[in-house]
């Protein structure tokens, strides 16, 4: 089996990153599987806008809509001016509904918790609707004038002619949709609960309605699989748990009560909130991996940003889009290659053979970028035939 799976740099620490993880991916596939994979480059975010003035040029869309899997950096999304953000935009034009971010806890990692032991979490989130959409416009534009004068003719609804304006839509279909997915991952990886994160007790006919969609699907679809908080059926080792917090509580949740959660599902703004704090309770977004999933397409990113101040200074630490890259291995079945690098990065940290934002809790002089792939590499090299 040959896979073609396209690249893109990104912005900032992009450039540092993601052509080492590239050599990684292919160094781990080439050693333990009889598949090969080939990498192609496109241009997406700062050197797309500078050659075609535009962040996520045709070519880069034409391409993704025929290959249809990417590695991507990160990209920058200004705020409060520009385009749409890229990262949007490809979730969308591939229909990217499915957002999973794992957090959990290794031993290496330098937790702000007293005892982080517990925290082993997946936010799934939904990546296609609500506000994060985008669809919104400035205050003066005649379409914030023209929704203004809707709301005010036909619902007595005053909006000041000083407020920008955005939609919020939650839909039932595409809430469905990754309800399913999340419970379907949670009976194919054996996770114990699936909790709602909502704001459905303000916003009532989007987040609340949310929340209903996601019990009423699992009532009637999966009855046999599931309990609920207030129930305690006998087998309830062989059932998940449902249950749901309000988006608020479940922040704190997460960190005064971590063992008690475990599939975290949002729609797409909360998800976007809870995702950073999530990885923060294990000391280190830097490390965080993600993948956004659709029906027949699919892209791997890290959790992080830009970080602009570490662009092209390879201080950045890769191990956010190496680990994007192992959760893609999984996802295209070749679970050889993704366990290799896996073990690798667990035996850099374990060496101490860290970038600089792990080496100041560890006391230990740090590596470059590049030096912390080319160890991965050369222990890919040195395990990878013993591994096949
Ligand atoms: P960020 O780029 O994630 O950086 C925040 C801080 O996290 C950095 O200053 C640094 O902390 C640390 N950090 C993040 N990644 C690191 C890495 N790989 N190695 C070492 N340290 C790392 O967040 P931001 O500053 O909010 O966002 C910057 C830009 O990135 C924005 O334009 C935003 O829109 C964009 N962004 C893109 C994506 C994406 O493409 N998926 C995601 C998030 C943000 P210290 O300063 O403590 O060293």
């Amino acid at each position: 089996m040959n896979f073609k799976i396209l690249y893109a740099e990104g912005d900032g620490i992009g450039k540092d990153i993601v052509p080492p993880t590239v050599e990684i991916i292919k160094e781990a596939v080439k050693r333990v599987e009889d598949a090969s994979i080939e990498f192609e480059r496109i241009e997406l975010g700062l050197e797309a806008l500078d050659k075609y003035g535009d962040r996520f040029p045709r070519q880069a869309q034409d391409m993704l809509m025929s290959y249809r899997y990417l590695l991507k950096g990160p990209i920058e999304t200004p705020v409060g001016e520009g385009e749409r953000s890229v990262n949007v935009r490809i979730r969308l034009l591939l229909d990217l509904y499915a957002n999973i971010r794992p957090v959990r806890y290794e031993s290496y990692m330098q937790s702000p918790l007293k005892d982080p032991n517990g925290v082993d979490l997946v936010i799934i989130r939904e990546n296609t609707d609500d506000i994060y959409r985008g669809i919104e416009w400035p205050y003066d534009s005649d379409e914030a004038s023209r929704l203004r004068s809707i709301m005010k003719d036909q619902f007595n609804i005053d909006i000041s002619s000083d407020s920008g304006v955005g939609i919020k839509s939650i839909s039932r279909r595409a809430t469905e949709r990754i309800a399913r997915f999340a419970i379907e991952y949670a009976l194919k990886n054996n996770r114990r609960s699936i909790t709602i994160m909502h704001k459905g007790n303000i916003m009532k006919y989007t987040e609340g309605f949310f929340r209903e969609v996601v019990y009423n699907l699992y009532k009637r679809e999966y009855a046999d699989k599931i309990y609920l908080e207030n129930e305690q059926p006998q087998d309830s080792s062989r059932r998940i748990l449902i249950n749901d917090r309000i988006a608020d509580n479940m922040l704190q949740q997460i960190i005064i009560n971590p063992r008690s959660y475990d599939i975290i599902l949002a729609p797409n703004l909360n998800g976007d909130y809870v995702s950073d704090a999530a990885g923060a309770l294990i000391g280190n977004i830097a490390l965080l991996g993600s993948a956004n999933i659709g029906d027949d397409a699919a892209m791997f990113e890290a959790v992080h940003g830009t970080a602009p101040k570490y662009a092209g200074q390879h201080l950045a630490n890769p191990t956010g889009i190496i680990n994007a890259g192992v959760m893609m291995l999984e996802h295209l079945g070749l679970s050889n290659a993704a366990l290799l690098i896996r073990r690798a990065l667990a035996e850099m940290y374990n060496r101490k053979i860290v970038t600089r934002d792990v080496a100041r809790y560890m006391n230990v002089n740090p590596v470059s970028t590049d030096e912390f792939c080319s160890s991965i590499i050369d222990y890919i090299k040195d395990s990878g035939n013993d591994a096949r």
